[in-house]
């Protein structure tokens, strides 16, 4: 079955392609498989109320993470604590509170609400949350109910994955719009229609988002110009089409070489800076492909990202990093607003395609994040770090459950990875006071590089990524 995890590099080609398979199927037959996680869908709903007293968020039960005006009967409060406002979209775009785009993906979205309606009563005083959907990965009615549900979540972003057309400049599987792809985002089958724009517009609208998407076609760095050109053109006709009260975000999408190389990286963010017509931008990053869950390396990339996000906070403008996972978390130290992370590995990161033979048979990856060590282990290595002194347990709502429940729960690891991050993305907030987010994310990289120096860990699991992340900061 598709749903089957790859465990090694490189390649995800299976959880890229899991949307286009059989996207409803592969989830719905996950939660029926899980009873650990399922029993948090069926907890009784509870409500807290929400700071200005117009309205309750729930916080359990199948609802959880929507915001009611009214409480419906028979339902609990809880009055001990309270909720904060939902920013609006353009609060959450220039506030000072870090972004968190939690990804709806393939797996375990039916989850995805609960863990983000729990996020934003703890910690939605640190951080802002948004959603982001695959336009072409399911039908409009699923994101439409899943944006209805997570209704915490300032900026709804339904994005077009328009890249999906330029697999001649992106590595990306075979066939990377399929029959599923075309019926659900019919768009993709239209890019020389005199109406496309509108179209990957309008598709965007009816799943009710509220920040819109240029197309984001991949700009090629064999022929920097046109490209960028071609780019720019075609988001200036997308302002045009806008309506009052609609928001829009130049969407661009990168080989990584675009900000790795010296000159190529000038290029691009000259002709930013020109532009200053966007003053909020969508930037997904391809790179090359590592282990699952790992972080890139690349100190070149890095440096570009860092001065892509420079750029942006001398200039203010709103940077959000899609699909950047824990790397776009550290792009918050040099002023990106917020970066994007799924459930699924390939939602850590958009890496290359690279072929994969897929095991039949082999087990998914039991996969565990520390966030004392801003890395994700196998779950072996975890029973051996937590007997080592100085560890901190983990204190979300999932990890108990997680860890009584045999077998190993797949979404509850899963929702304690979303929650973590979460939580990391509020403490570079809290603990900004002193010297800026820079400062905050500079001394949680440095105790997590001091916690992870010498635990006895097998070589998959050492956090390569925390000595190239200090040096760079
Ligand atoms: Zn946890």
């Amino acid at each position: 079955m598709a749903h089957e995890e790859p465990d090694l590099m490189p390649g995800d080609d299976l959880e890229w392609l899991e949307g286009e398979n059989s996207l409803t199927e592969v989830v719905d037959e996950e939660q029926l498989q899980d009873e650990a996680a399922n029993a948090w869908l069926a907890a009784e709903e509870e409500y807290v109320p929400i700071d200005n007293g117009e309205g309750y968020l729930a916080v359990g039960g199948a609802d959880a993470g929507s915001v009611v005006a009214a409480l419906p009967a028979g339902s609990t409060v809880r009055e001990v604590s309270s909720a904060p406002v939902v920013a609006s979209r353009d609060d959450a775009l220039s506030g000072d509170r870090p972004v968190y785009l939690v990804h709806h993906g393939a797996r375990h979205a039916n989850f995805l609400p609960i863990v983000m309606g729990d996020l934003h009563h703890k910690k939605g005083r640190s951080l802002t949350l948004g959603a982001i959907v695959n336009l072409p990965s399911a039908k409009a009615g699923k994101f439409t109910s899943f944006f209805r549900q997570a209704s915490v979540a300032a900026l709804r972003i339904a994005d077009p994955q328009c890249y999906r057309l330029d697999d001649k400049i992106l590595r990306l599987p075979p066939s990377p719009i399929g029959k599923r792809a075309l019926e659900y985002a019919p768009y993709l089958a239209s890019n020389d229609s005199p109406d496309w724009l509108r179209q990957v517009l309008d598709a965007q609208r009816a799943v009710s988002a509220n920040l819109l998407l240029t197309p984001g076609r991949a700009l090629n760095p064999d022929d920097p110009q046109k490209s960028l050109d071609s780019a720019f053109q075609q988001a200036d006709q997308v302002l045009a089409l806008t309506e009052r009260g609609e928001r829009v975000a130049l969407n661009l999408t990168i080989p990584s070489r675009w900000l790795a190389s010296g000159a190529l990286r000038n290029r691009l963010l000259d002709e930013i800076l020109d532009q200053d017509q966007f003053d909020v931008l969508y930037v997904r990053i391809q790179w090359a492909p590592s282990k699952a869950f790992t972080p890139t390396v690349d100190a070149d990339l890095l440096m570009g990202i860092r001065r892509l996000a420079n750029l942006c906070v001398d200039e203010g403008r709103s940077l959000l990093l899609p699909q950047s996972g824990i790397t776009g978390w550290l792009a918050l130290a040099h002023g990106a607003t917020g970066f994007g992370l799924g459930v699924s590995g390939s939602e850590q990161a958009f890496t290359e395609h690279a072929f994969r033979r897929s095991q039949p048979g082999r087990q998914q990856a039991q996969r565990y994040f520390e966030r004392q060590m801003l890395h994700t282990v196998d779950r072996s290595a975890h029973d051996v770090i937590q007997n080592v002194g100085g560890y901190m347990n983990c204190d979300c709502a999932y990890c108990p459950a997680l860890f009584d429940s045999q077998p190993w729960s797949h979404p509850l690891a899963a929702l304690h990875h979303v929650y973590a991050m979460g939580v990391l993305t509020a403490r570079v907030h809290e603990d900004s006071g002193r010297g800026g987010r820079h400062s905050a994310v500079r001394r949680i990289v440095a105790g997590a590089r001091r916690w992870s120096s010498g635990l006895p860990l097998g070589s998959d699991d050492v956090p390569r990524h925390l000595p190239v992340w200090d040096q760079a900061l």
